[in-house]
């Protein structure tokens, strides 16, 4: 049995250099913020929730910028989107959301590390502009479909395809917490149960498609719904996987080459996935 931990994505951990405390009462920002003047009860509870809320926005931010010191995150726009979808708000309590490390979710899944979010982001920005089509397959959390919604904007559409049906419901939970609210209100973000390796031929062909979980080969209905011009970034591969970038030229032929080595949980039935429980 391969466990969810064993198997979480950590190709490459690239360690914090300083994280930052969510709330200190010692911190010169806790003090400008008391000088506010706290007059009632009530004042102080709201202003208390904008002292939190600051302060996972600030350790999100750090994290964003740790991955583009790190060289992981180079564009502009993949940084703004990563800064105003706060992590914290898809990792489950307990956890560190802002540390660069993949997290167990249940049900043999895991949201994946910081850094490999950052690099599909990146190996996607040239597919995730204004009005385009992105399928995330494998959403889990939800977090990098919330991304992918941000890049393409509520002209495009990002739909996110999960076959664990608890996951799916706890992904919109966060999703409707988190900047992309908006997006899956007026419904050019959506989260799907299905089984990801069909693809979801209602909103293709797609720009982009993000596969997060290890194929043992491209499922050829991802190939199919495909843009011509459009690319896919998948995990191919059972002990040893690659994280693959399909290219789909204009004359609808097809190259793959291998970005860098990674470990995924399984592209798999949800039979097989829940087995391993
Ligand atoms: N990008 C997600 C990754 C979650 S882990 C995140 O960072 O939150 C991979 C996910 O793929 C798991 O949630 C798992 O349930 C899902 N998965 C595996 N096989 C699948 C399939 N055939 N169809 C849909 N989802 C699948």
């Amino acid at each position: 049995m391969i466990s969810a931990a064993s198997v979480a994505c950590s190709y490459r951990h690239i360690p914090l250099p300083h994280k930052k405390k969510s709330i200190s009462f010692t911190s010169s920002s806790h003090h400008s913020f008391c000088s506010l003047s706290l007059s009632s009860g009530l004042h102080h509870f709201f202003k208390m929730e904008r002292f939190w809320t600051r302060g996972a926005l600030d350790e999100n931010k750090a994290l964003v910028e740790h991955l583009q010191h790190y060289g992981v995150v180079k564009s502009r726009k993949v940084a703004e989107v990563m800064e105003k979808i706060d992590r914290g708000l898809f990792v489950p309590e307990g956890n560190p959301a802002y540390v660069d490390s993949p997290m167990q979710i249940g049900y043999n899944a895991t949201i994946s590390a910081p850094h490999m979010h950052g690099m599909c982001l990146e190996l996607l920005e040239e597919h995730l502009k204004s009005g385009m089509h992105v399928l995330d397959v494998g959403s889990g959390t939800g977090y990098l479909t919330a991304c992918f919604a941000m890049m393409v904007g509520p002209q495009g559409r990002a739909v996110g395809v999960e076959h664990i049906p608890e996951l799916v419901a706890s992904s919109i939970e966060n999703l409707k917490k988190s900047a992309a609210a908006p997006l899956l209100k007026e419904g050019s973000l959506s989260v799907h149960v299905a089984d990801g390796r069909l693809g979801w031929p209602e909103l293709a062909p797609y720009d982009a498609i993000h596969v997060g979980a290890a194929a043992s080969e491209i499922p050829q209905p991802l190939i199919d719904q495909l843009k011509p011009g459009g690319r896919i970034v998948i995990p191919v591969g059972n002990i040893f996987q690659d994280l693959q970038v399909v290219d789909k030229k204009a004359d609808g032929s097809i190259s793959v080459r291998s970005e860098t080595s990674v470990r995924y949980v399984p592209l798999t039935s949800r039979a097989s996935q829940l087995h391993d429980n």
